[in-house]
């Protein structure tokens, strides 16, 4: 069976882990949390860097730093990951969500304009499958309306738009580290802080509310509650994983690519003839092989496809329900336009087994197979 993800194991975690149980210090902002914090500054050229326990932690961060409360309305994507929207449901403010652009499934830039009302605070773009947004284009609509802007940067560390790192564009950008990612811990996440305004605040709500970070670092003689904040901390054990897969981002990153660059060549005349489309990469986005997906006809062919694959030993797996109309989004958001696009497309989406270590020849064989189903 070719599964579809297999968590990345680079060499050193276990190693790292072994220094964390000899140092004795386990708990978050170690050692190791801090050479990771400072990897990810020194990488993406960011401010400050903080890590969570998970990118959703960072969103719920994000909304607490926007100020977000009851009446708030946050723009974004429909086509997403439930917590993009959650995280803002439990400020008590309202996703709204809009329809997406079918060349890279994010958020049409095109209709964020007409959603903006006196209500909303707020824009969060997904990088879909590690592909930029029109970032230019987001930044402009919020200066313009006075509004934030939250990069929901799960999938993508190490893509770029215009050259400039994604989760670096907006005034905070996230991204998760959970095991179905690029670089993983198990669980885990990162804020980025890309207004100065705002360090010294993240670092209190991510102390339970507290200056301890301020103490830790001998600005100040004890550490008391200074704001509302929560435990917002990645454990030194989660951190020391990770920092091997930093360090190793590189070697990740381009094993990757050979697996994602060997699909799109083997796929090509698949595309040609109009049997399947994939993502479309716009000219100024570097994406970072977090995904392989193509688009069959629609929902029916695409389960039938599926099930062949599976009968073949191939794990192929379909994304997102849209947000919505899904219970939660009915309750809790609203559709800006109804989304038509977003429920299409997401129907004809397939992503391909894509992992870290994957080999060649099973590409191939995925790629032979999905060329057979259509022959047949
Ligand atoms: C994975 C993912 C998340 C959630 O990440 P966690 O680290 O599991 O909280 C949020 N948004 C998007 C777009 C994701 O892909």
């Amino acid at each position: 069976m070719i599964p579809f993800n297999i968590p990345c194991i680079t060499g050193k975690e276990e190693t790292y882990i072994h220094q964390v149980l000899s140092n004795k210090k386990f708990s978050g902002n170690g050692p190791f949390g801090e050479k990771c914090k400072d990897w990810l500054e020194w990488r993406l050229s960011s401010k400050k860097a903080l890590l969570t326990p998970s990118c959703t932690a960072a969103l719920e961060m994000a909304a607490l730093l926007a100020d977000l409360k009851a009446g708030d309305e946050v723009l974004m994507p429909s086509y997403t990951f439930v917590t993009t929207a959650n995280a803002f449901v439990l400020r008590g403010a309202t996703p709204v969500f809009i329809d997406i652009d079918p060349q890279t499934m994010n958020i049409n830039t095109d209709l964020i304009e007409q959603a903006i009302t006196p209500h909303t605070k707020a824009i969060v773009v997904v990088h879909y499958a590690g592909v930029s947004c029109d970032m230019d284009k987001v930044m402009d609509i919020a200066e313009k309306h006075g509004l934030f802007v939250i990069e929901d940067a799960a999938q993508a560390l190490l893509s770029t738009f215009k050259g400039k790192e994604l989760g670096t564009l907006g005034h905070f950008g996230t991204f998760s580290f959970h095991e179905t990612k690029n670089y993983t811990c198990g669980e885990g996440g990162a804020l980025l802080i890309n207004d100065s305004h705002y360090i010294e605040r993240a670092e209190i709500i991510q102390e339970k509310g507290t200056n301890r970070s301020q103490f830790k670092r001998g600005q100040v003689n004890k550490y008391t509650w200074q704001d509302i904040g929560s435990s917002y901390l990645l454990s030194e054990l989660n951190a020391a994983y990770l920092l091997a897969q930093l360090r190793a981002a590189d070697t990740i990153y381009e094993d990757r690519m050979e697996s994602w660059n060997h699909y799109a060549e083997g796929l090509q005349p698949l595309i040609e003839k109009g049997k399947i489309d994939v993502q479309q990469i716009p000219d100024e986005c570097q994406h970072n092989a977090h995904m392989f997906y193509i688009k069959t006809a629609d929902l029916e062919e695409r389960e039938d496809l599926r099930a062949y694959l599976d009968r073949k030993g191939i794990m192929a797996v379909p994304h997102y329900e849209p947000l919505h109309s899904s219970p939660g989004g009915e309750k809790y958001g609203r559709s800006a336009g109804g989304e038509p696009l977003t429920k299409r497309e997401g129907e004809r989406l397939l992503r391909l087994p894509l992992y870290y270590g994957m080999e060649s020849e099973d590409v191939g064989y995925v790629v032979e197979h999905i060329q057979k189903y259509f022959k047949e």
